[in-house]
């Protein structure tokens, strides 16, 4: 998944409104915040982005928790590791533009 910078440049956390088409919106928010990345999390994290991979919010919400430092839980699809690698990658490729 592609992040653009303009998308992020433009993202504010009042532009919400793919948080109404949240496939998780009816699942228990517990799913989403694993506790580790080993044993039991390793199923729940697997869980956790099989409901994000039906969901019609998948890139506007890893946007959003790219753009306001979401560093727990799964978000857009992705773990916190994920997030980790994209932002330096994202903040990479801002540098070597500048
Ligand atoms: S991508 Fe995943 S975490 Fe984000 S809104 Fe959709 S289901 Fe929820």
């Amino acid at each position: 998944m592609a992040l653009s910078s303009a998308h992020l440049l433009t993202l504010t956390i009042e532009s919400d409104e793919w948080r109404r088409t949240a496939a998780c919106r009816d699942t228990d928010p517990d799913l989403f915040f694993p506790v580790g990345t080993t044993g039991p999390a390793i199923e729940q994290i697997a869980n956790a982005k099989a409901v994000c991979q039906q969901c019609e919010s998948q890139t506007a919400c890893l946007e959003f928790a790219i753009a306001t430092n979401q560093d727990s839980g799964i978000w857009g699809g992705t773990s916190e590791e994920e997030r980790r690698q994209l932002r330096k990658k994202f903040n990479n490729r801002g540098r070597r533009t500048a």
